[in-house]
């Protein structure tokens, strides 16, 4: 199931990432070989079946109607924020996981998955 993680930089501004699973299993503490291979396939499957298109879609709605820009982590290596501040896209969940979330720092605040934006009646 691919899902969309919306973040808080440090400044308070928003954002929706999209995280390719094989991207977010290297993050894991369970991460090994098989675990990346499954991931990867998960990718392929979720581009396959429009997954990847829907949370698109969405991360393109919220930005527009929201104004919390989307960040699609399948291209972007990492993103700044207007502040300044760096989003390491690749330690967003290790660190969240590492439990050292300090105000000083952005922080996950939620994770979407596609059934659920699949609900939202105004994204199609
Ligand atoms: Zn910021």
């Amino acid at each position: 199931m691919a899902a969309s993680i919306a973040y808080k930089c440090k400044c308070g501004k928003k954002y929706h990432i999209y995280m390719p699973m094989a991207r977010m299993t290297k993050q894991l503490p369970s991460m090994n070989e098989t675990n990346m291979e499954k991931a990867k396939e998960v990718d392929k499957e979720n581009i396959a079946s429009g997954e990847i298109g829907v949370i698109k879609k969405y991360g393109l709605w919220v930005e527009a109607n929201l104004g919390e820009p989307f960040v699609d982590g399948s291209i972007v290596e990492n993103y700044q924020c207007k502040c300044g501040a760096i989003i390491d896209l690749d330690n967003i969940l290790k660190r969240q996981m590492d439990n050292t979330p300090d105000s000083s720092e952005g922080c996950v605040l939620s994770v979407t998955d596609v059934s659920s934006m699949q609900r939202r009646s105004d994204v199609g």
